[in-house]
C-alpha cells in the first residue's frame, strides 16, 4: 500500500497547481484531502460516472478506491461502469430498464440512445439478458473511445460474458420458449443453462418435441391447438395463418398426433432461417408414433374406427392398429372385427341395416349393392353371424381393391396345407347326427361339406346355420332325393334350383356344388344341373353297414391327399365314427376342408355339369 501512496503522492506534486484551484472550488466535497488535492481527469471521470449513474458524488473511500484502481490499470472505464451498474446503490435507484439504458448511454457516449436500439435492448433486458451485454456493446463504439480519450482513461470492455449475454437474441428466444411452454420466465441460471445448451449445438425441434411430452408441459392441460400455436410462435416466429391452421386441423382430424403437425411446422423454410439468425441448429421432429409414420393408413383406420364405432379412436388405439397392419396388412379383417366388437360399435350398429351400410362403406368405399345387401340381410336374419358375413364381404375382390388405395396389400396368400381331405355328408341334415358331427369338427376348426336335400332345409335350419357359421359348406343334393337320370332336363333343373333357392332363402348364399343322388348322371343331367357334380373317391358304405368301426377302417385305411369321402349324416354310427376319424386324420397331418376349399388348394377350376371324384395330385 505504501508504494501506492507514494506513487500517488508523486503524481500529486506534478499536478498540484491545478488540483489546488479545483479543491478550493469544491470545498464541500468529502474527498480525502490528498486525493482531492490531485483532482485530475481521472478524478473527473470518477465524479462524472457517479453523477451520471448514481446522481451523487463519490463518498469517502470511493474516490481513492476508483482512482487507484484506474490509475494502476486494475480497472478500465468500461469495468468501472459495469461495477457501478451492478452496485447496490444503482439497484436502489429502481431505474426502469429504459432509464438504465439511457444513463449508461449517456455516461459512455455522452449521447442519446437511438430509439430502435433502445427497444432492442429493452427486449433483451426483459428476457433476462444482463446490462453487461449492453455495456460490452457500447464499449466497442467510437463514441465511447472518444469519451475515454477525453478523460485520458483506458476504455476497456466487459470480459467473460455469461452464455445468456453472448447471444441475447437466443436468450430472448429462450424467454419466449419458457413463456410458451412453461407459462413463466426463466431464471438467470436457467437462461444461462439453456443458452449454453443450444449454443453447444443441441437441436431445437427435438427439444421442443420433448417438452411437449414432458410432465411439466402435459400437466398444464394445454390443448392441441395451443401447442400448435406455441410451436408456430417458437419455430416460425409468428402465428399460424388461418389456412395453415385449417390444414393442421385436417390432418389431426385424420388421426395423426401433434408431432406430425410439429413436423409440418418444422418443414417451413422460415424455421431454418430463424434458427440461422439465432445461430442454433433447427433439427427435425422425430416421428415415433406408429400413427404418424403412415398417413394414408392412419387416415383410413381413423375413418374406419369412427364410422364403425361412432367415435374417434384414442391415439394409442390407433398406434396399435397401425402397428398390426404394418406388420400384416391382411390383419385388417381382425382389426375391423375388433372395432366392431366394441360396445360402442355394437350400440350404434345394432340394426343389420346400419351394420351392413357401415361395413360396405368402409370395405368398398360406397353404399352396398342392393343384391348383396339383401343376401347378407337374409343370412343375418337367420342367425348367420356378423363375423361370417364379414368374411364373405372381405373375400370380395372389391375389398382388396379398396384397401390397396390405402397402400394395404390385404390379399391373403393362403398357406396350402400339405395334405387335404374333404369329408362329405349326404341326405341330411338330421339334428341328432349333424349336430354331433359339428360338435366333433368345431374344436379343430375342421370343415366339411353337407349335401342337403331341399325339402329338409327349413326343417333343419339350425344345423345349416351352425354349419355355415363354422365355415362348412352346404351343397345341393336335389329337392327330394330324386335320381336325376330318371327325369327330364327341365325336371333336373327344377330339382336343383328349388333347392338352391331354399338354401339361399336361409343363408343368403347359393350353393356352389351339387352331388347327384346315387352318383348317377348322364348327358341330360350334366347339361341341366348348372353346378359342378361332386362324386367321391372313398365310399364308407355307412348306410349299408351301420358300423362305426367299418367306417373308421374304410377311411383311415384308404385315405390319400385330395380324397373326397362319402358319408351320410343320418346315422348315429356315422357320428360315432366321425369322432374317431376327425382327430385321427388331423394327427396324420390332414387338413379337413370343404369341397370349394379342396378345389382352391388343388388349383382346380370347378366347371358346371362336370363330375369330380377326387382331387388327388
Ligand atoms: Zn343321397
Amino acid at each position: 500500500m505504501s508504494r501506492h501512496k507514494h506513487g500517488v503522492f508523486g503524481y500529486i506534486i506534478r499536478t498540484i497547481g491545478v488540483i489546488l484551484t479545483v479543491s478550493v472550488l469544491a470545498g464541500t466535497c468529502l474527498v480525502p484531502s490528498r486525493v482531492r488535492a490531485q483532482k485530475d481527469l481521472t478524478v473527473e471521470f470518477v465524479e462524472y460516472a457517479f453523477h451520471t449513474l448514481l446522481e451523487k458524488d463519490p463518498e469517502g473511500e470511493q474516490y481513492g478506491f476508483w482512482y487507484r484502481n484506474i490509475k494502476d490499470g486494475n480497472t478500465t472505464a468500461a469495468g468501472m461502469i459495469e461495477m457501478l451498474s451492478e452496485s447496490e446503490e444503482f439497484s436502489e435507484k429502481n431505474y426502469s430498464p429504459e432509464q438504465k439504458l439511457t444513463l449508461l448511454t449517456k455516461v459512455m457516449t455522452g449521447k442519446e440512445l437511438a430509439e430502435a436500439e433502445k427497444e432492442r435492448y429493452i427486449s433483451y433486458l426483459d428476457n433476462g439478458v444482463s446490462l453487461r451485454r449492453f455495456i460490452s456493446d457500447v464499449s466497442k463504439s467510437p463514441e465511447f473511445a472518444s469519451v475515454c480519450a477525453q478523460y485520458k482513461i483506458t476504455p476497456g470492455t466487459v470480459d467473460d460474458l455469461e452464455p445468456r449475454d453472448l447471444n441475447p437474441e437466443l436468450a430472448v428466444f429462450i424467454g419466449e420458449l419458457f413463456t410458451e411452454m412453461y407459462g413463466r420466465s426463466p431464471s438467470a441460471k436457467e437462461l444461462n443453462v439453456w443458452t449454453q445448451y443450444f449454443r453447444e449445438g443441441k437441436q431445437v425441434a427435438p427439444t421442443l418435441q420433448q417438452i411437449t411430452v414432458s410432465s411439466d408441459y402435459t400437466s398444464r392441460g394445454v390443448s392441441d391447438d395451443q401447442t400448435i400455436t406455441s410451436l408456430c410462435h417458437l419455430m416460425l416466429g409468428r402465428d399460424a395463418t388461418a389456412e395453415e391452421m385449417g390444414k393442421y386441423h385436417e390432418v389431426m382430424g385424420n388421426g395423426v398426433s401433434v408431432d406430425y403437425v410439429a413436423q409440418m411446422i418444422a418443414s417451413d423454410p422460415s424455421f431454418a432461417s430463424r434458427c440461422a439468425d439465432l445461430d442454433i441448429v433447427p433439427g427435425e421432429i422425430n416421428l415415433t408414433q406408429a400413427r404418424d409414420l403412415n398417413y394414408e393408413m392412419t387416415s383410413f383406420l381413423n375413418h374406419l374406427y369412427s364410422r364403425l364405432s361412432g367415435k374417434a379412436p384414442a391415439g394409442e388405439e390407433l398406434n396399435n392398429f397401425v402397428r398390426r397392419l404394418s406388420e400384416d396388412p391382411s390383419s385388417i379383417r381382425s382389426v375391423i372385427w375388433d372395432v366392431l366388437s366394441t360396445p360402442e360399435s355394437r350400440e350404434i350398429l345394432a340394426s343389420d341395416d346400419d351394420f351392413l351400410n357401415a361395413v360396405f362403406e368402409v370395405f368398398y368405399g360406397h353404399e352396398p349393392e342392393q343384391e348383396k345387401i339383401t343376401s347378407y340381410k337374409i343370412a343375418l336374419s337367420h342367425g348367420i353371424t356378423r363375423e361370417r358375413v364379414l368374411i364373405s364381404i372381405a373375400n370380395d375382390p372389391a375389398f382388396d381393391a379398396k384397401m390397396s388405395e390405402y397402400g394395404l396389400d390385404t390379399h391373403i396368400e393362403k398357406e396350402v396345407p400339405k395334405k387335404v381331405v374333404a369329408l362329405t355328408f349326404d341326405d341330411g341334415p338330421y339334428t341328432d347326427v349333424t349336430m354331433r358331427i359339428l360338435d366333433t369338427l368345431e374344436p379343430y376348426g375342421a370343415h366339411a361339406t353337407f349335401f342337403v336335400t331341399g325339402d329338409r332345409v327349413n326343417r333343419y335350419k339350425d344345423c345349416i346355420i351352425r354349419a355355415t357359421n363354422m365355415g362348412c359348406e352346404v351343397g345341393n343334393h336335389t329337392w327330394n332325393h330324386t335320381t336325376l337320370t330318371r327325369i327330364s332336363g327341365d325336371a333336373v333343373h327344377k330339382q336343383i334350383w328349388d333347392t338352391c333357392d331354399a338354401i339361399y332363402a336361409l343363408t343368403g348364399t347359393y350353393p356352389k356344388v351339387m352331388r347327384p343322388v346315387g352318383g348317377s348322371y348322364n348327358t341330360t343331367v350334366s347339361e341341366n344341373v348348372g353346378l359342378p357334380m361332386i362324386l367321391w373317391s372313398i365310399d364308407t358304405n355307412d348306410w349299408k353297414y351301420r358300423d362305426s368301426q367299418h367306417v373308421i377302417d374304410e377311411v383311415l385305411n384308404n385315405v390319400r391327399d385330395g380324397d373326397i369321402i362319402l358319408m351320410h349324416d343320418l346315422y348315429d354310427t356315422t357320428a360315432t365314427a366321425v369322432e374317431t376319424i376327425v382327430p385321427a386324420l388331423i394327427d396324420s397331418g390332414y387338413t379337413l376342408v370343404t369341397i370349394s376349399e379342396l378345389a382352391e388348394y388343388k388349383n382346380v377350376q370347378l366347371e358346371n355339369g362336370k363330375p369330380y371324384f377326387s382331387m388327388r395330385g
